[in-house]
C-alpha cells in the first residue's frame, strides 16, 4: 500500500508540479488549496505526510500545523512546511512550528522528493519502497547499491541518481534539459552535454559484461530506460 499524501498549497502551477513528481514515486496524492480545506479533508482521511504551504487562504500553514498538533490523531503526522526566502523563512528558525521539516522556496524538486521519503522512512517505513527493478538490474535507494544480474554495479553518485530517476519511470523519454532538472536539480547550471558524458558512463558501468543495454538513445529526444526490458516492481 503506497503512502499517502496531502499538498497542501495554493499556488497551482507548483501544485501540479508536486502532484506529478510524488505520484511518479508511486505516492498516492490529494491536494487542498486552502487552509480550511486541508483541515477538513484531514479529518476525513488521515494522510501519512503533509507538504503544507506557509501562506494560504483560509487557514495559515502555521496555524493548521498548530491545530493538528493538538488534536492526538495528528500529533505525529509528518508535515513539510513550505516557505518563501526571506522573512518568513527567518521567522520560521525561530518558532516552534510544530513542523518535521521545511523547505525554502524555490527548492528543486529531487530536494523535496529526498526530504518526504527521509521523513516516510521514519515515520511509515512499510509504505517507502527502497528497492527499484527493471529486467536484471536492482537498486537500492538507501543502501546505494546497484547490482545487475546479481552482480554489483559500481557508479558514482551522479550515475546512480542517473538510474534512480530512469528506474522510477521506466519507458519515459527524457530530453537532457530534464534529465538536468530531475538529477541535478533546477538551480545549477551545467551543460546539457555533461548528461551525455554521465549516461555514457553508466552505459559503460551497467553493460560491462552484458549484452543487453537498457538505456535507450532516442534521436533529437533524449533518454530512457527501455520498458521493453523489464517492468518496474517495487516492495518495501
Ligand atoms: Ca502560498
Amino acid at each position: 500500500m503506497s503512502a499517502r499524501i496531502l499538498i497542501v498549497e495554493d499556488e497551482e502551477p507548483l501544485t501540479m508540479l508536486l502532484r506529478y513528481n510524488l505520484e511518479s514515486e508511486g505516492y498516492e496524492v490529494h491536494t487542498a488549496a486552502r487552509g480550511d480545506e486541508a483541515d477538513t479533508l484531514i479529518r476525513e482521511a488521515r494522510p501519512d505526510l503533509i507538504v503544507l504551504d506557509w501562506m494560504l487562504p483560509g487557514l495559515s500553514g502555521i496555524e493548521l500545523c498548530r491545530r493538528l498538533r493538538a488534536r492526538p490523531e495528528t500529533m505525529q503526522l509528518p508535515i513539510i512546511m513550505l516557505t518563501a526566502r526571506g522573512e518568513e523563512s527567518e521567522r520560521i528558525r525561530g518558532l516552534s512550528t510544530g513542523a518535521d521539516d521545511y523547505i525554502v522556496k524555490p527548492f528543486s524538486v529531487p530536494e523535496l522528493l529526498a526530504r518526504v521519503r527521509a521523513l516516510l522512512r521514519r515515520s511509515s517505513p512499510e509504505r517507502v519502497s527502497n528497492l527499484l527493478s527493471a529486467g536484471d538490474i536492482e537498486l537500492d535507494r538507501e543502501k546505494k547499491r546497484v547490482s545487475r544480474n546479481g552482480k554489483p554495479v559500481d557508479l558514482g553518485p551522479t550515475e546512480f541518481r542517473l538510474l534512480e530517476f530512469l528506474m522510477e519511470r521506466p519507458g519515459r523519454v527524457f530530453s537532457r534539459e530534464q534529465l538536468l532538472d530531475g538529477v541535478w536539480g533546477s538551480e545549477i547550471y551545467i551543460d546539457e552535454r555533461t548528461v551525455d558524458v554521465h549516461v555514457g558512463r553508466l552505459r559503460k558501468a551497467l553493460n560491462h559484461g552484458h549484452a543487453a543495454d537498457p538505456i535507450r538513445t532516442v534521436r533529437g529526444a533524449g533518454y530512457a530506460l527501455d520498458d521493453r526490458f523489464g517492468k518496474i516492481e517495487k516492495s518495501a
